[in-house]
């Protein structure tokens, strides 16, 4: 499939942003306070500024305290002096044929004149909704052998401002805020998933403050029913996310026997199945009305079995779920395939018979390697053979 490339090599290779100010996204509404404290503002203020600032940007989606004309000129001048409110940079944007959006997003490096590293956004927009694939992580601890994520060491967690921030350049690209002419009703980004690059559970306290801040019904206002976190099996942390982050929860689960979920997921060699499931019953606020998702990626010959397909549905017999099928989704280089699609539909039939609605994910994106589990980039090795010829040039 033929992609619309609208890629822009914007400033590229341009030095990341070393700016030492604090970026004030993501920061909880405390949090907020807290830094207006310590900038000076005194306690009776503290509301008040808090909240002409989140509206400024999380209703306005201003990146720039000028725009702030609710705060008088000297008090606006002062916070850009003292606070950073701008964008991560774009480094490409792609856009499928299917209308999938990819953007690679440059983080700060902290360090002045090295680039910062890059993660991965995508918007898959559907029949009345629109969803943001946001990541946590740069890279992955873990290495899933059928995630091409999972071939990229962690280089580092995500700052909740750089979750945020994510969901403030989708905006920004589709053109989503009141001043781009759409009215609030009318949304764009309707649900969150956080199923970019990375464990979420795995950086846990700046999720779930980004989530915190992405729900907050005077700002993004995205409701904790339409953000779903996904987990390749954390275990411990399963219980605290229901508690503190109350999100619908997703579970990758991919095999029904710890023999193969070993392979495939080797974080099961700690947290079995038995426990994960265990896990899954207590979560906090799980009902039939809040099912958990249970993920699960058709890879031929490995884990599509007919006799693996009942198994499945024994296995989730007495926890509200909801079944995902997966089709594999390759990446160059990528150890299995994709079941035939016809033992797909047989799967899927099974697992329809049992009472689960519309199994199978349609994978969307795939010609800009925008769908599940392919997100690494072909930056990554772009920017790696580049250095190569540069290396060689150099020789
Ligand atoms: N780390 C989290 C969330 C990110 S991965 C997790 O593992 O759940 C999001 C989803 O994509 C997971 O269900 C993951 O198993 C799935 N996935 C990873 N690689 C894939 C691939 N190549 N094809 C299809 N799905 C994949
Ligand atoms: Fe990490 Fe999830 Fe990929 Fe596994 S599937 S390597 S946990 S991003």
């Amino acid at each position: 499939m033929a992609s619309i490339d609208i890629a822009h090599e914007r400033n590229a290779t341009a030095t990341a942003d070393a700016s030492a100010r604090p970026h004030l996204a993501g920061l909880t509404r405390p949090l907020l306070m807290e830094a207006l404290k310590q900038f000076g503002l005194p306690d009776n203020q503290l509301r008040m500024r808090a909240g002409q600032i989140w509206n400024g940007l999380y209703n306005r989606g201003f990146t720039d305290f000028e725009r702030m004309t609710t705060l008088s000129k000297e008090l606006r001048g002062k916070l850009a002096e003292a606070f950073d409110i701008s964008r991560l940079e774009i480094v490409t944007e792609q856009k499928s044929v299917d209308g999938t959006r990819k953007w690679l997003l440059r983080l700060p490096s902290g360090i002045p004149g090295v680039p910062g590293p890059e993660v991965e956004t995508v918007y898959i927009p559907e029949e009345g909704r629109g969803t943001l694939c946001v990541s946590s992580q740069v890279g992955c601890t873990l290495t899933c052998t059928f995630c091409h994520t999972g071939t990229q060491k962690l280089v580092r967690n995500l700052t909740a401002g750089e979750i945020v921030g994510q969901i403030l350049v989708a905006r920004d690209a589709l053109g989503e805020w009141p001043d781009g002419g759409r009215n609030s009703e009318d949304r764009l980004i309707t649900n969150i998933v956080m199923m970019g690059m990375g464990e979420p559970l795995y950086n846990f306290e700046n999720v779930r403050d980004a989530l915190e801040v992405v729900s907050d019904g005077e700002g993004l206002s995205l409701s904790k029913r339409r953000i779903t976190l996904s987990t390749s099996g954390v275990v411990p942390m399963i219980e605290r996310a229901g508690d503190e982050i109350d999100c619908m929860l997703a579970i990758s689960l991919h095999a029904v026997d710890d023999e193969t979920r070993n392979k495939l997921v080797p974080l099961n060699k700690k947290y079995p199945i038995a426990e994960l499931l265990e896990a899954c019953r207590n979560y906090p606020g799980v009902s039939n009305a809040r099912r958990i998702t249970f993920e699960y990626v058709m890879l031929k010959g490995v884990n599509d079995s007919l006799e693996d397909a009942k198994a499945l549905v024994r296995l989730l017999k007495h926890i509200p779920a909801k079944i995902n099928l997966i089709p594999f989704n390759p990446w160059p280089g990528s150890p299995y395939e994709c079941s035939d699609w016809e033992q797909i539909e047989k799967f899927a039939d099974v697992v329809n018979r049992a009472g689960y609605a519309s199994p199978v994910r349609t994978p969307r994106g795939r010609d800009i390697m925008a769908a599940c589990g392919q997100l690494k980039s072909e930056t990554v090795k772009a920017r790696a053979s580049e250095r190569f010829k540069e290396a060689r040039a150099d020789a």
